[in-house]
């Protein structure tokens, strides 16, 4: 101890203060001595770090528990509405804005569309809204951070959005951006990264080996290895609608020719619909869009799945077999405990979630296969918000549902 630096000790006792918040977190209510007994620190090192969290607000007494004999113990419990943050997701085609509170939930929360936005006035959009965001919350003072995710390459440790064509974003630092604006500290993380960590920490999938993938305008996927997320260097891990998949196909906007993306994202799925209604197939999207084209979205695509429609149970075989095959390429790949299927096509979709199943069930290695999890994603349609909070969360308390 003695050689022990300043800053050695100061990290020291940050992380047996997250150690103890996490722990009133997850076991609460809880009495102190039972958290130093379960954590293995001292008496002491409990109280003190147990009477910061409670002036700052994130913890609160509840008065006395029972006694195992003598006095009855104090119990404490995690206080997540004290404090809150503001969540961003950018996606390409449109911008929410969320006030959240320290488990993820969604206090207030504002969209706008965005149309026509590129490059720099992305961000200039973004501060606009969110001046009013804050002032209108009057808010700024019990706020610990502003989160943002946006779809692309991104750079997380500098907080850039390195590249994203759909929105013209080229090397846009962001955070700095942000943080020089609002004097608040500002994370910024690739959409997909921040919901694989979503649907671990506050989803029902809390695997340590977790691979989400996203099927919605685009296609991609969050890979957290080991419960670290994988983003390679420069942040660009993960871009599964980009691995190829046909070599003499369709030419893509990221410079290669069959990406996976092309046969099977929402718009690949849209064209297919179209080519066959204006070729006078029947199908029940018809009906349930009065024949106006323009109202044919993903919810249409998957009633008309569940009504047993010809047209989309066919498009359906295709984009299982073609998703099935990259899956088993991540399974092969990655070995992963789980995978979660979501994004606007995905989400609720139990007719794609049973054909790729069945196409692994055929395809992947079966050691690998025999206990692995498959299934939907369990955040609704807040989840790139919970993802924002997720990364937020997690860098400053770690919050996790395991025990580290
Ligand atoms: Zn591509």
């Amino acid at each position: 101890m003695t050689n022990m630096r300043k800053g050695d000790h100061r990290l020291i006792q940050e992380l047996n203060r997250s150690k103890v918040l996490n722990h009133i977190r997850r076991e609460g209510p809880i009495s102190r001595i039972a958290l130093a007994k379960q954590n293995g620190i001292s008496p002491s090192t409990v109280a003190s770090a147990v009477q910061e969290l409670i002036k700052e607000g994130y913890v609160s007494e509840i008065g006395p528990g029972r006694s195992s004999g003598g006095r009855k113990p104090i119990l404490l419990r995690f206080n997540p509405d004290h404090h809150h943050l503001i969540a961003v997701a950018i996606t390409n085609s449109r911008m929410l804005l969320a006030r959240m509170n320290l488990e993820a939930r969604v206090l207030a929360k504002a969209e706008y569309p965005i149309s026509g936005v590129k490059g720099e006035a992305v961000a200039e959009f973004l501060v606009e809204h969110l001046d009013r965001f804050l002032t209108e919350d009057g808010v700024q003072s019990t706020c610990i951070g502003i989160s943002v995710t946006v779809p692309g390459i991104v750079q997380s440790d500098e907080g850039i959005v390195l590249y994203n064509t759909k929105l013209g974003m080229n090397r846009v630092p962001l955070k700095r951006m942000l943080e020089s604006r609002y004097g608040m500290k500002v994370w910024l993380e690739n959409d997909m990264n921040s919901v694989v960590l979503a649907e671990r920490q506050f989803g029902k999938y809390a695997y340590a080996n977790l691979i989400y993938i996203s099927i919605g305008d685009g296609l991609g996927s969050g890979i957290l290895i080991n419960e670290t997320l994988l983003h390679g260097k420069h942040g660009g891990a993960g871009e599964f609608g980009h691995t190829s998949v046909n070599r003499g196909g369709v030419r893509c906007e990221c410079g290669n020719v069959g990406c996976l993306d092309s046969y099977i994202s929402w718009m690949a799925v849209y064209s297919r619909i179209l080519t066959a209604l204006t070729s006078g197939r029947t199908t029940q999207i018809n009906e349930l869009t009065g024949g106006d084209y323009t109202r044919i979205v993903p919810e249409v695509y998957k009633e008309a799945l569940r009504r047993g429609d010809r047209l989309a149970l066919d498009i359906n075989e295709e984009v299982a077999d073609h998703l099935g095959a990259a899956i088993v390429n991540l399974i092969n790949m990655f070995n992963p405990e789980a995978l979660v299927l979501g994004g606007e096509m995905g989400r609720d979709n139990e007719a794609l979630l049973e054909k790729v199943r069945l196409y692994i069930n055929k395809h992947a290695m079966p050691i690998l296969r025999e206990d692995l999890v498959f299934g939907l994603t369990s955040l609704g349609e807040d989840d790139k918000l919970i993802g924002a909070a997720a990364v937020l969360l997690q860098d400053l308390f770690g919050f996790s549902l395991m025990e580290s």
